[in-house]
């Protein structure tokens, strides 16, 4: 792998604490593979609880100093290492697709989008402003400022290794809090390798510190009991969310969730329909079907629903599934075999439920986890595919009739991540977009996650807000100061 970088040195297999990079207390290691061949790319230094509290404990001195520092000062630094970001993207985006499986195009546009979140914040944080309020008493004044949560641990998914991470601790790091990171034992190398460009960028030890380990659990212990951390943020699924936050309450951390997804696509009668089927088609199978805004129910007004699953067959039609290295790829494989093995289980449940797949359908023919862009037509709300989170290239195409039995199936689950609908009517857009229940909607745009908005669902979905003026929030707490006998 090392002869594929420019910088080989980006390629680190040790835990980060501290500053300093060090092996586990136990020696012990885990392989991290390419899903595309499931060749192990590297072994890489399994930590565990005492490790976690040693960085929680470096991360709490360190957070004092960093936060007595001027806005401008941290800017200073979370820019250098936005630069860095950006002269290495090439080598962090060949990381990124052997350890991840995207395509190189999809693995270049995540790290300059995880760059662009070090360099927003690294802006946000000096504009942090309190509040002054009228009081009662003529002799008081009474004001808000806002500081710094402290210590904060995250959690990480493999599914956007790198920016997953900058979006947290570019909000973190900006205000003054500290951070202690643990990647997806699937993907840890990216994370990594921004840790040594935050290193080269000048980030005090201790800052960031980031704790890879083949066992969650003594790592996810550690940071969710330590009453050292005062805030957890989560990128990952509902099941595993809602205990790590439950874990979170006997210290009364406060949480950032950011979980599962079943995001409806509504095709309207009225729809360019041209242009719901790419829509739909990029929604639905940007990296394989891997991330939690991806579209999960594709649901068509029934006038429109035959030609609509044409027009998506035609572009599915054009992809071409194969090893993310190889740049004439659009579509890599899925993460594990056991990822593929539940995908399968899902369009399996459907087809004896009586879907049709109607493109694809093929596990597994171009390599152990690879699966062809596949559409399911004659599906119901019983099925799995209506309910569960896919995580795969599987297109369910449901049929509705009207526009509040669109809103109503849309609802239908305790997820409120992302929805889109597609529509040329300007009320209609307006009306449903207010109707469902979700954190954020896209009309006639399924490309609709930046660094210039509020990320972040509601429901079961999670709570907080990532990116935009808002994605500092969950980072600062509010302090009331009255000052009183000042005369009248
Ligand atoms: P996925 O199904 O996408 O892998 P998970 O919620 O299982 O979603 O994983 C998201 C992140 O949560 C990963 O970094 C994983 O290692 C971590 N994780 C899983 N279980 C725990 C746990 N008990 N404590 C802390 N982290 C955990």
């Amino acid at each position: 792998m090392k002869d594929l970088l420019k910088d080989p040195t980006l390629l680190r297999t040790q835990a980060y604490i501290n500053g300093e990079w060090v092996d586990a207390d136990s020696g012990e290691t885990f392989p991290v593979r390419n899903p595309a061949t499931q060749e192990v790319l590297a072994e890489v230094a399994s930590v565990g609880g005492a490790e976690t509290r040693r960085a929680i404990e470096a991360a709490e001195v360190a957070q004092k100093a960093w936060a007595a520092r001027t806005a401008m000062e941290r800017s200073a630094i979370l820019r250098k290492w936005n630069d860095l970001i950006l002269e290495n993207v090439e080598d962090l985006a060949i990381i990124m697709t052997l350890e991840q499986g995207k395509v190189l195009a999809e693995s270049r546009g995540e790290i300059v989008y995880a760059a662009s979140f070090i360099e927003w914040f690294a802006e946000e944080g000096k504009r942090v402003y309190g509040d002054v309020f009228p009081l009662p008493q003529s002799t008081s004044r009474g004001v808000a400022i806002r500081q710094p949560v402290g210590v904060v641990a995250a959690v990480t998914p493999w599914n956007f290794p790198s920016a997953m991470l900058t979006r947290k601790c570019g909000p973190a790091l900006a205000v003054g809090c500290a951070m202690v990171a643990k990647p997806a034992h699937e993907t840890p190398l990216s994370m990594l390798a921004l840790a040594e460009l935050a290193d080269r960028a000048g980030l005090p030890a201790g800052l960031l510190s980031i704790v890879p380990g083949a066992h969650a659990k003594p790592i996810g212990d550690e940071m969710c009991s330590n009453p050292i951390v005062r805030k957890f943020t989560f990128t990952g699924s509902t099941r595993i969310g809602k205990m790590l936050a439950a874990q979170c309450t006997e210290t009364m951390k406060r949480t950032s969730m950011e979980l599962g997804g079943n995001a409806p696509v509504i095709v309207f009668d009225d729809a360019d329909l041209d242009k719901a089927a790419v829509g739909a088609a990029a929604s639905k199978y940007r990296n394989s079907g891997q991330t939690c805004i991806c579209a999960n129910r594709i649901l068509v007004q029934e006038g429109v629903y035959d030609e609509f699953v044409e027009k998506l067959k035609g572009v599915v039609g054009t992809f071409k599934i194969g090893d993310g290295m190889d740049e004439s790829s659009t579509h890599g494989p899925v993460i594990t075999r056991k990822a593929l093995e539940d995908i399968k289980e899902m369009v399996d449940d459907a087809v004896a439920h009586g879907a049709e797949i109607a493109a694809g359908g093929d596990f597994g023919a171009e390599g152990e986890q690879f699966i062809q862009p596949t559409i399911l037509c004659n599906v119901t709300d019983d099925m799995r595919v209506f309910k569960e989170e896919i995580f795969g290239p599987v297109a369910p195409i449901f049929k509705f009739k009207t526009e509040e039995e669109a809103i109503a199936m849309a609802n239908d689950t305790e997820f409120g991540l992302a929805a889109y609908l597609f529509t040329r009517d300007q009320g209609r857009s307006w009306r449903v977009s207010e109707g469902i229940e979700y954190g954020m909607v896209g009309v006639n745009e399924v490309l609709i996650s930046s660094t210039f908005i509020p990320f972040g669902g509601i429901k079961e979905s999670g709570q907080g807000r990532e990116g935009s003026s808002y994605g500092v929030d969950d980072y600062l707490e509010m302090k009331y100061i009255c000052f009183g006998d000042l005369g009248a």
